[in-house]
C-alpha cells in the first residue's frame, strides 16, 4: 500500500530530522511511504521513505523570486512531488499552471501524487463525477509514475472524512480512466483508515493532520495493515 504524509507548513528542519529518524527505524519493505515536509526541512541523509516536495516551480532555476526549482529538489535527491493540492489551488494554481507543473515533473520522471477533489457545494449539487472527470482530463493518465489522490475539499483538515460509500463510488469511477494507483485523503484517522484501505480501488492514503507526529503516522500504518 501507499502511505503518504503531507506535513504542510509544519515542522522545522530539526523536528523533521527527529520525525525522519523515527520513520527510518521502522522496517517495512512491503509498502511505499512518501513524506512531504516543508522545503526548508528537506534532509540530505539516506532515508527509507520517499522524501517529496509539497510544491515547486516548473523551472530548473532562474528569476522566479521565492520559488524552488528542479536544481533545488535534485540537491536533496527529491523525485516525488505533490501537484494540485486544494490548498495550492485556492492560492491561485489553475488547471493551466497545474498542467505545466505536471508536464515538467513527468519529463523528469518524478513520482507525481496528483490531488483532485470537489467542494461540498459541488457534491450537494450532485455534480461530483463530472467535476472529477474534468480535473483528470488535464493530465496524462497513462503516465507510469502517476498516483491520483482523491481528496474532497470538505474533508481536508476538517476532522470529517468522506463516507466510505462516497469514497468507494469516486474511486471506482476514477479507476475506469487510468491504471494508476489511487489514494484517498481527507481526515484519515485511526478509526477510519482500515475501512478506507480495504476498498477495492484504494491503494493507500494521503494524510495531513493525523500524520504530523511520526509515532501517530506509524500507528496508522499498523492499523491499516491489521
Ligand atoms: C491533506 O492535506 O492532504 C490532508 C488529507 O489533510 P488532513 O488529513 O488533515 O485532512
Amino acid at each position: 500500500m501507499i502511505f503518504a504524509a503531507n506535513l504542510k507548513c509544519n515542522h522545522t528542519r530539526s523536528s523533521f530530522q527527529s520525525y525522519a529518524e523515527e520513520i527510518n527505524s521502522f522496517k517495512n519493505t512491503e509498502d511505499e511511504i512518501f513524506i512531504f515536509p516543508s522545503s526548508t526541512s528537506f534532509l540530505m541523509q539516506k532515508l527509507n521513505f520517499y522524501q517529496g516536495a509539497q510544491n515547486f516551480y516548473p523551472c530548473i532555476n532562474g528569476a522566479y523570486t521565492g520559488e524552488i526549482g528542479q536544481e533545488h529538489l535534485e540537491e536533496f535527491n527529491i523525485k516525488s512531488v505533490l501537484i494540485g493540492h486544494s490548498e495550492r489551488r485556492v492560492l491561485g494554481e489553475n488547471e493551466k499552471f497545474l498542467k505545466t507543473k505536471f508536464d515538467f515533473a513527468k519529463n523528469l520522471s518524478y513520482n507525481i501524487i496528483y490531488c483532485i477533489g470537489e467542494s461540498l457545494e459541488i457534491k450537494q449539487e450532485k455534480k461530483s463525477l463530472d467535476f472529477l472527470k474534468k480535473q483528470i482530463e488535464n493530465i496524462d493518465l497513462d503516465y507510469e509514475k502517476l498516483i491520483i489522490a482523491y481528496e474532497p475539499i470538505y474533508s481536508i483538515g476538517t476532522g470529517v472524512s468522506a463516507s466510505i460509500e462516497d469514497i468507494k463510488e469516486k474511486l471506482n469511477f476514477l479507476s475506469q480512466f487510468s491504471k494508476c494507483k489511487f489514494l484517498y485523503g481527507g481526515s484519515v484517522n485511526q478509526d477510519n483508515i482500515k475501512d478506507i484501505c480495504s476498498l477495492q480501488n484504494c491503494h493507500g492514503v494521503l494524510i495531513g493532520t493525523a500524520a504530523l507526529q511520526a509515532d501517530k503516522f506509524l500507528k496508522l500504518i499498523q492499523i491499516a495493515k491489521g
